[in-house]
This record gives C-alpha cells, structure tokens and sequence, in this order.
C-alpha cells in the first residue's frame, strides 16, 4: 500500500462524516467529534492481494483495506465499519488457507506495522499482534531467553498463532502458545480497548485465545517466556509401517527421551510412503546427548539429521519456503486438513484415512504429521482437543505441484469426507484447516464450549462485523 494509493474513501466507503466513535474504555454510546485517521486503500492491488491467502483455494476481495498503527486507530475503524455495516477482518500473515483472514466486500485490517517488542524481561515478553515469531525468537535469544513453544514455520504473526492455538514440537510439554499467554490488549468488536488476563476480563481472555478472531482483535500480547537451550540435536527415525511408528513413538512419549517428538508419513518418491520418528534434544555445549542411550531399543534405522544452535534449529522451515518459493509451490494452493485424533484409536483411523491417499494428493514436499503427545499443559478452553490424555495431531499438508484448481477443488471436497470420519471417531478438527463448516459444525465442534465463544460474541461483537471467513454465526 503505497502513500499515493492511500485515499480517504469519502465515497461508497465514506469515512468522517460519519463515525460514531464510542469512547474508549467501554463507555459506549459517547460520540466522539474527531476525524477518524483511517487510511484506507482501495486500489486494485491491495484489494487483490488481500482477496488472496496462502491456501490459494478462496478469494474474497474487501472493499477497502488499512493498515492501522495503534490500537486507538483499530477501535476507530471498528466503530466505523460497524456504523456502516461493513465486516472487518484481521490479517497477520495471511497464512491461512480457507480465507479465514478475508472479508468480501468488507475491510481488511492488515496488522503488519504493529510489529513493537515493547519489553524482554526473565519471564515474560510484551509484544504487538502483527509481530512476526521469527523477529520475536530472534529478540529474546539475544537475552539467552525464548518462548516455551514455537511453531515449525515462523513466518507466523502473533495475533495470527493465537486466534487458532498454536502448536509446535514442544506441545507435548508446554500446552500451545495460547497457554503462553498472560495478558492481552484487545479491541472489542465494538471497538472498545481492553486488558484482559486470568484475572481481568477473564471471559473475555477465555474467548479471544484460540476463539477464531470472532470478539476482537488482539493488539498486543505478554508471552510466557524461558531460558532458551543452546543447542538442539535432532535425529530420524525409519519404520516399514504406520504400526511399529507408533509403537516407539509411543515408548518415546512414556519414557519422556525427547524434548521434542514429531512423525510423519512422507511420500517415498515411488508410489509408498516412509514412515518417520522426528526428535530432537535440547541441550547445552557442555553436556552433548549420549545417542546410544537416546536411542537404545528404538528402530534400528536412525541417522542425526542436524545438530544447530537453538535458534537455526527453530528456522529450520525456512530452507523449505525458500526451495517451495523457487519452485513456485508456495503459491499453489494448499488444501490443508489439521485435526486430532484421539490416542486410543489413532493407529486405526490414520491407517484407514492413509490407505484412501496416494501420494499425488501431498505432492512430492507433501506429509502426513502423525505423532503422539500428551494433553496435561493444553488449557485453553477454546482450543478443542479429543478428551483423552494422549493425542495424535493428524495434519494432511498437501503441497500440490501444480495449481490446478480442480485439483484443489477435488482435495477439499475429500477433507470434508476425512474430517466427517475422523470427527465420527473422536477427533476434532484444528481450524485452520480447508474445508467449509456450517453454522452447526462449528457448534458441534466447540461442544460444551460453544455457549463461552456464542456469549462473548454477543456481548463484545453484537453487530458480528468480525472475521467472516469462518461462518461461525
Ligand atoms: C507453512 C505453514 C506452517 C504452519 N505451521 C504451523 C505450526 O507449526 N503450528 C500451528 O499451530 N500452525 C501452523 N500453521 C498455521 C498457522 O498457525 C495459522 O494459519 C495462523 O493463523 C497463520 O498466522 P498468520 O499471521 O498468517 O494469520 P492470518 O492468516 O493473517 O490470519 C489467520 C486468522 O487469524 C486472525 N488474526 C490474525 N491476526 C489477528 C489478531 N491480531 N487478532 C485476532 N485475530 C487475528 C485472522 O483474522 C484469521 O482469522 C502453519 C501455516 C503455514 C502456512
């Protein structure tokens, strides 16, 4: 969005003459005099690349997009966009893959000059929404200090990671980055300015962590943090089938040897699929992991895959971007399905769900994530998982080679059939997957949540004007 491009749309999404500011702080209903400072774009290219996210499958184009630089300016545009009955939508990244961060014929708030780390201190950081995790990783390892769970790609923005949860190879541990969480800045979809935590606005905190994005959006955000390990040491491990994966997978998980266990089912490049142990151990320059003991009794085909220091380790995604980006996958689309299944019938559904793939439908980048780790840490109450002390995500990261779009069309079709059978198993369903969900799907998939999420949107975003993408109401 270039200066020139920017205009003050007084016509079709007229601006000053009409904003009814409601005061902030929750003294709604005062009308506030000023101008709103809402610079919005309107040209072709920002509305086009806002219509687009990294899945590729759905395109949505806004009326207009902003991009704000505080929180007093996303509580005027809030207030305006509910005055003229537009809907508005938040964009980190735009990382997800069903235009979860679209808003049709709405505004699009592109929260990426929100990027302050506004302090480091032993325990916590504070830090803007649209900061991305990289940047973040990077500040607190200058202190020796990092956040307890990252995800595998850290491309992410803060806001972005926790509006859907968050989960990385530390989960199993640590809960998701949602349970990270001790304090957020928020505005209301009424555009009203909070701080809320466990013990202030404790709803409100409950239904904005991992709550879709539909009762405000979250400006700022104090993150758990802890003494970063300096170095990670991470080994594979190969299996003849999904069975004896799980079997070590699940005495790795026991006997607690990792700091971080992950699996796959990668295509093997011949028309089969290889079966992998993931894991990786953190540990300090003085006291290297003993791998003989490590790995005694696991499978006897292992290799040490790397050995990096803590922060290479956490950007190891990054040489696969940078190959997908040449290779023009990364823009392809990306018909993703994310859910749980439940330890006590994982091995069954994940052998019945593989055996109707074949590999074409990953791509050759593509993967099945499958491993176990326990739920004690996972508290969020909007982040559903199967109730059972061991869950296997399930992730079908399809990386297509081509971007034929009846392709994509044909594989989220499919997901809609994988997700009814893992659902009718247990599972639960990760939400930043590529499917369409109903109204009543996502009743049925918040479950006894449900009332906490439909509660707190009526009272914080009566006029619904907050993240369409999703259909929730
Ligand atoms: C390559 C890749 C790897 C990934 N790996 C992981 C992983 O390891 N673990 C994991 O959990 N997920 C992973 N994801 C999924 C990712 O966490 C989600 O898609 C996340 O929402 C994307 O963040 P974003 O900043 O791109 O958000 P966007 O796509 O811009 O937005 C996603 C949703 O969050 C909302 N949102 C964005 N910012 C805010 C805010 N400040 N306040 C409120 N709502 C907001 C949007 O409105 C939208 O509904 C991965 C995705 C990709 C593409």
């Amino acid at each position: 969005m270039t200066p020139n491009r920017r205009t003050l749309l007084h016509a079709g999404v007229s601006v000053t003459a009409t904003l009814a500011s409601a005061s902030l702080a929750g003294q709604s209903g005062a009308r506030d005099p000023r101008p709103p400072k809402l610079l919005l774009a309107d040209d072709a290219e920002s509305c086009a690349a806002a219509a687009q996210d990294f899945g590729h499958i759905i395109q949505r184009p806004p009326r207009a997009v902003c991009k704000p630089s505080s929180s007093a300016e996303i509580a005027d545009i809030l207030r305006w966009a509910r005055e003229q009955g537009l809907k508005v939508a938040a964009r980190g990244q735009g990382h997800a893959t069903y235009g979860r961060a679209m808003a049709g014929d709405g505004i699009v708030m592109d929260l990426s000059a929100l990027t302050v780390i506004h302090r480091i201190e032993p325990d916590r950081v504070v830090v803007d929404a649209g900061a991305i995790w990289h940047a973040l990783l990077e500040a607190t390892l200058a202190k020796g200090l990092a956040p307890p769970v990252l995800t595998n790609y850290l491309g992410l923005s803060v806001g972005g990671t926790l509006a859907v949860g968050g989960i990385g190879g530390s989960s199993s541990r640590h809960g998701l980055q949602t349970d990270q969480v001790l304090e957020l800045d928020i505005v209301t979809g009424e555009g009203v300015e909070l701080t809320c935590s466990r013990s202030a606005h404790a709803e409100l905190f409950d239904a904005v962590r991992a709550g879709l994005a539909q009762c405000a959006i979250i400006t700022r955000a104090t993150l758990r943090l802890m003494r970063a390990p300096e170095r990670v040491r991470r080994y594979l491990l190969s299996y003849p089938d999904l069975a004896s994966l799980t079997a070590d997978q699940r005495r790795a998980l026991d006997e607690a040897r990792f700091d971080q266990l992950q699996g796959a089912v990668v295509p093997d490049g011949a028309g089969g699929w290889r079966y992998q142990l993931e894991a990786g151990v953190f540990y300090d320059s003085s006291s290297a992991p003993d791998d003989k003991t490590l790995l005694a009794g696991l499978a006897d085909k292992h290799e040490t895959v790397s050995d990096l220091a803590f922060g290479d380790d956490a950007n190891a995604f990054a040489k696969l971007e940078k190959l997908l980006r040449s290779n023009g996958q990364w823009f392809n689309p990306h018909p993703w399905l994310l859910s749980y299944l439940r330890g006590s019938n994982a091995l069954e559904i994940a052998s019945e769900v593989i055996a109707g793939l074949n590999s074409d439908d990953l791509g050759p980048f593509g993967r099945i994530t499958y491993y176990p780790m326990f739920t004690d840490s996972c508290r969020t109450p909007l982040l559903r998982l199967p109730d059972e002390r061991i869950v296997f995500p399930f992730n079908l990261i399809r990386i297509p080679s081509s971007a034929d779009k009846e392709n994509a069309d044909r594989q989220v079709a499919r997901n809609r059939c994988v997700y009814d059978h893992i659902r009718s198993a247990g599972g639960m369903l990760y939400p930043v997957s590529a499917l369409g969900m109903s109204s009543q799907d996502w009743a049925d998939h918040f479950g006894p949540r449900w009332p906490l999420l439909r509660e707190a949107r009526r009272r914080h975003d009566p006029a619904g004007i907050l993240t369409p993408g999703y259909d929730l109401f």
